[in-house]
């Protein structure tokens, strides 16, 4: 091939397909921009995709590599994506995704998705904080074994310990451990201006925020204050829980905050020792929410006495093998990809060719 220019790279990414959105990378306006150095010899490439190392978005870039025939000239591929808000006004700019783990009531495994969701992002490769907000049972410490606490700097920022290739905080670390949960609330809003102020997470692809749960205050705090990509809502397959689980769908749609789905954990129990399976609280609960509200469905985390143990022994089940680590591992994946596709989606409506 000639030397390159800018429009025959642009048509040669014509042929790379968003196979979520179903066309081609140039009609979805997902192409930033295209750079060429001709001293240097390079071809640099920006796309527009937002959530590292997601499946989907790992394989356009490689179908992107793949096609491209750049006439010996190397390519630079990058990835940005456009938040829709200035970068002067942003909390926390070095944090591409915040996605919150919500549930309607506690006791459903809020903690423990949230903590294994956390632990396989970074499994993935990709850069992982995980913030435990749960003011009333900040576990998640307890979940991943961190017995490091945060440091300071002499210039007073807070460095998060690290566990499991995670940055991690916790209300737990913030809060005095006899302070009366009543005065926890108010002091919420505290916190959470010190975690993006003073608090030294670096750049991050990924933090996850472990809601307490329900609909209180905490969590309107959180959703007014720090820019929420994708929240995930746990249930389990009872009805009580997914009376509570709309009760959180309608506290995000009234903030415009993109849900990303819904996982039910607690599914059935596989007897190791009958070899039968038992839906103990009930069973495909969690898809029908999905169904009914017409939102995507994340996953089916089953009943393990190995998921309460990894929290116990913290060791997140997410890294072990085993069936259980293999339904944790498909939810990660498809909640990367359902924050992929958020974002590629609202980037598609800003495109020129496809006006709102
Ligand atoms: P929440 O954050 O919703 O209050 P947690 O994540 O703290 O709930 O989970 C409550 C308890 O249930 C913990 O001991 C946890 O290890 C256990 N647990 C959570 N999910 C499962 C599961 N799928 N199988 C077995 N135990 C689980």
């Amino acid at each position: 091939m000639d030397t390159p220019d800018e429009h025959s790279v642009r048509e040669q990414l014509r042929s790379v397909e968003d196979p979520d959105l179903g066309d081609d990378l140039v009609s979805l306006n997902l192409l930033n921009e295209i750079e060429i150095d001709h001293d240097q010899e390079v071809v640099a490439i920006d796309l527009a995709l937002g959530a590292p190392f997601s499946p989907t978005e790992t394989a356009i870039a490689a179908e992107t590599r793949d096609v491209l025939e750049l006439g010996g000239y190397e390519l630079d591929l990058s990835a940005s994506i456009d938040r829709g808000l200035d970068p002067d006004d942003l909390i926390l700019p070095n944090v591409q995704n915040i996605i919150a783990v919500a549930s309607g009531k506690g006791g459903v495994g809020k903690s423990t998705v949230a903590v294994n969701l956390a632990a396989g992002l970074s499994d993935l490769g990709a850069r992982v904080g995980l913030f435990d907000a749960d003011i009333y049972g900040p576990n998640v410490p307890r979940m991943i074994d961190a017995d490091e606490r945060p440091s300071a700097t002499a210039e007073e920022e807070i460095i998060p310990p690290e566990e499991h290739g995670m940055k991690l905080m916790s209300m737990d670390f913030m809060l005095g451990e006899d302070d009366p949960v009543i005065f926890r609330g108010p002091m919420v809003h505290n916190v959470l201006t010190q975690l993006w102020e003073d608090v030294d997470w670096g750049y991050l692809d990924y933090m996850i925020i472990d809601l307490p749960p329900g609909t209180g205050d905490t969590q309107l705090s959180l959703l007014q204050s720090v820019p929420v990509a994708g929240a995930v809502i746990v249930t389990t397959p009872q009805d009580v829980a997914l009376d509570d689980a709309r009760k959180g769908l309608k506290m995000f749609g009234e903030h415009d905050t993109p849900v990303l789905g819904i996982v039910e954990n607690m599914s059935t129990f596989h007897c190791p020792d009958c070899g039968s399976t038992h839906p103990i609280f009930g069973e495909g609960g969690g898809r029908q929410l999905a169904e009914d509200v017409e939102l995507p469905y994340l996953g089916t985390i089953p009943i393990d006495p190995a998921i309460r143990q990894g929290g116990d022994d913290g060791k997140p089940i997410v890294l072990e093998d085993g069936e259980t680590g293999d339904a944790f591992r498909e939810f990660v994946r498809e909640t990367a990809d359902m924050q992929g596709i958020v974002h590629r989606n609202s980037q598609r409506q800003r495109s020129p060719e496809n006006p709102l």
